[in-house]
């Protein structure tokens, strides 16, 4: 997702593939006939993160949280160059939206963004698209605390209008009550499974 705003783009996470980082680019300029300014990746994981450097060196300010900072060192994944230490509003030319760290889930530094006054949620990885069938990948995942974790952005992001998420359709706003109940069920299996 990228916000178009009078100060320039935002882009919410990078490419993985990295002969996508400057077509992006330059697709952006030439329908929005604005640069972006600024890259804020929502996790470590390569499908967030692997265009930091690279868009570091063409000027972008990029972000991340410490946390993800860490683990991105710890796995020899790209780092972005500023960090936040909490949940962070951001003002860029008429818009602005917070970060927001829920807790672990698809990974333990995953954060959403919010966008309060439109009611759009980015929820990145952390919120599966209406029509998937499971959590995907969930080597890096926390299965216990994934459906409080939800919770916690259903209590934050108050009725969102649209909420885009990872992978796959966002059209269909069921998604975070879909990840919800696909969360309770793992813990469920798990528990079942421990007996
Ligand atoms: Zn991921």
């Amino acid at each position: 997702m990228y916000l178009v705003t009078d100060s320039g783009v935002v882009m919410f996470d990078t490419p993985w593939d990295t002969t996508q980082f400057q077509p992006l680019l330059d697709s952006i300029k030439l329908k929005n006939n604005k640069s972006v300014i600024l890259c804020i990746a929502t996790h470590f994981h390569s499908d967030r993160t692997a265009g930091l450097e690279y868009y570091s060196q063409q000027g972008i300010k990029t972000y991340t949280t410490i946390l993800t900072d860490e683990i991105s060192k710890k796995n020899n994944k790209k780092r972005a160059k500023f960090l936040i230490s909490k949940d962070t509003f951001f003002n860029v030319g008429q818009y602005s939206f917070e970060t927001y760290y829920p807790g672990q889930a698809h990974t333990v530094d995953n954060i959403v963004i919010w966008f309060k006054k439109q009611k759009i949620l980015y929820g990145g990885c952390l919120i599966k698209s209406a029509d998937d069938d499971d959590l995907g990948y969930l080597g890096d995942a926390n299965t216990a605390e994934y459906a409080s974790t939800i919770k916690n952005v259903e209590k934050r992001c108050t009725q969102p209008k649209f909420i885009i998420v990872g992978h796959g359709d966002w059209t269909n706003t069921n998604s975070l009550k879909h990840t919800l109940k696909m969360a309770q069920q793992l813990k469920k299996k798990m528990i079942a499974n421990s007996l």
